[in-house]
């Protein structure tokens, strides 16, 4: 298993604790989409929070989150499922700033005022959404503080992506800790502590931990269970049959056009930048399929 995420529950204290390793997911996306090293922190962050926050969810259930600032980054949108499947996207992935004290300007990218919008598919009739101000712009405390005020419960985030000297991804991770109801504050509070004593988490992961053993070094001293593990991972769900109904949708006047003009469509998706051709006997397939 190359990327996965491990909860964690400490019962007579009443939390719940999810980390995980998203390294190589950071990199299929920085890969993907091409992204400057400032784009790539900022993305993966994102990314890793989807991830964190996927692991709240059922089966079949989907998050999407959307951090829409006024720095030059533009908007991030990602999305993740129950399934620790995740995607997404920046804005303007060339973009990059330089370093502050060493560390990627992720909050000068995104910019200083904006909102997180959260959009749940819990499979209900209506989608769950939620907006927060932004309030750090370095995605972790924006996502702090939508589960604290949003949510109304009180969690403890950390997120880390660090980059290898030539921009590729050398260690990503994150952690979520949030308590059980009837959400008892004090316990985060003890934990939100721990976690700022412990070393950031690319750090531990990076001298070769585990999610579990992060866990277990989250939990010290408070009685803990290790619960189920599973794969995270960069997949999106788009597919040839799917964008060619979207080309459809366009109406048979605009596939005439595009034959007579193009003579071809090239149909990149946005979140996973896969190219879909669709030649001159594609386009004839869908407009007689129109016909019929
Ligand atoms: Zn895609």
């Amino acid at each position: 298993m190359r990327d996965y995420m491990h909860l964690a529950i400490a019962e007579k204290d009443g939390a719940r604790s999810y980390a995980a390793a998203t390294t190589h997911l950071v990199e299929e996306a920085r890969l993907r989409h091409n992204t400057s090293p400032t784009a790539t922190v900022a993305l993966g962050r994102a990314l890793t929070a989807a991830v964190l926050m996927s692991g709240l969810l059922k089966v079949g259930q989907r998050v999407a989150l959307k951090w829409e600032g006024t720095g030059p980054l533009g908007k991030i949108i990602v999305e993740a499922d129950a399934k620790g499947r995740a995607r997404g996207y920046v804005g303007n992935p060339d973009v990059d700033l330089p370093l502050i004290q060493g560390e990627p300007d992720v909050a000068g990218a995104i910019g200083g005022a904006g909102l997180l919008t959260v959009v749940r598919d819990l499979l209900l009739p209506e989608l769950a959404q939620g907006v927060v101000h932004l309030v750090s712009s370095d995605i972790s405390g924006d996502l702090a503080y939508f589960l604290e005020t949003s949510d109304q419960v009180p969690s403890a985030v950390e997120i880390g992506v660090k980059l290898n000297e030539d921009g590729s991804v050398a260690e990503a991770g994150g952690i979520l800790i949030q308590p059980f109801p009837p959400y008892d504050p004090a316990i985060i509070g003890r934990l939100k502590e721990r976690l700022q004593e412990m070393p950031p988490i690319v750090t531990l992961l990076g001298g070769g931990q585990k999610p579990e053993a992060i866990l277990d070094e989250v939990f010290t001293g408070i009685q803990h269970t290790l619960l189920s593990k599973y794969p995270v991972r960069f997949e999106c769900n788009c597919s040839r049959e799917q964008t060619m109904a979207l080309l459809a949708s366009l109406g048979r006047d605009e596939i005439e056009e595009i034959l007579n003009n193009e003579g071809q469509a090239i149909i990149n998706c946005q979140f996973c930048h896969e190219e879909y051709t669709f030649d001159r006997d594609d386009l004839e397939t869908i407009l007689a399929a129109m016909a019929e």
